[in-house]
């Protein structure tokens, strides 16, 4: 059996104090065995910087059947590629294939473009964006996205979580509307997990229609850090955007 450690800790964000916990091995293991820590944490985020725009009388749009965003490209870590591609060996034969179909298809589309799926936000953000933008033109659905709602929910990718606007949801599905009102989360949870977690590797993300393609051809998880290396880099990270005021 696995030997892990617990610890627990406050994050102040403004006035307001995050209790914020995580259990991890002792030993070397991959920042896969982080994400449900991680993602209990985006969570809160997110519930944080949704009280802050209730307090002001707004209200969060987002609603099941909505699924607006989804034909939005959404950045994956690797981590988060290997843990969705678990998810979809794991679901039954026919719906498995079904999923992945639709990942190829998805993946045909934006092959055609000739753009470069993988790279790093931080360092390349005009392609980043460049990406992002014929992702949306294309208007190309998430993989996991079934009658308008997403059929992962619980599982569904840290940027995902962050997700929420109080604008109508028709402005969600047009490329510029301007009319989008997007909720402002405190932390970037997706990228502080994105950079931490993959020591000083170039890819830091993906689109999450590669999820599968990279899991393939990167089956073993890395084992660099031990548990509580991997819990200081994302709490480092965490701090550092705190600090830097990375709202988005
Ligand atoms: S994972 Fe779910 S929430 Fe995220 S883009 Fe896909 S369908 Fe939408």
């Amino acid at each position: 059996m696995t030997e892990t450690i617990s610890g627990e800790g406050k994050l102040r964000i403004g006035e307001s104090v995050l209790d914020v916990g995580f259990t991890v091995p002792i030993g070397k293991y991959s920042p896969l065995s982080m994400l449900p820590d991680v993602q209990r944490f985006a969570d809160q985020i997110t519930n944080y910087a949704e009280s802050k725009v209730k307090a002001r009388g707004l209200k969060i749009s987002c609603s099941k059947g909505c699924g607006a965003c989804c034909r939005q490209m959404a950045p994956v870590t690797p981590s988060e590629a290997q843990h969705l591609a678990a998810l979809v060996e794991k679901m039954p034969p026919d719906k498995s294939l079904q999923v992945r179909e639709r990942f190829a298809t998805a993946q045909a589309i934006m092959s055609a473009t000739g753009l470069q799926p993988y790279g790093h936000p931080d360092e390349d953000k005009a392609a980043y964006r460049k990406y992002g933008l014929a992702y949306f033109k294309n208007g190309v659905a998430c993989p996991f996205l079934e009658d308008e709602s997403c059929s992962i929910h619980a599982d569904r990718p840290l940027v995902c979580r962050e997700y929420l606007v109080t604008s109508p949801p028709a402005g969600c599905a047009v490329l510029g509307s301007g009319q989008v009102r997007k909720v402002s989360v405190p932390i970037q949870v997706w990228a502080a997990f994105g950079r931490s977690s993959t020591l000083d590797r170039k890819l830091k993300w993906m689109p999450l229609i590669e999820s599968l393609a990279y899991t393939e051809a990167h089956p073993a998880p890395e084992q660099e850090r031990t548990g509580p290396q991997h819990v200081e880099a994302f709490l480092r990270e965490i701090q550092g955007m705190a600090d830097r005021g990375e709202e988005n």
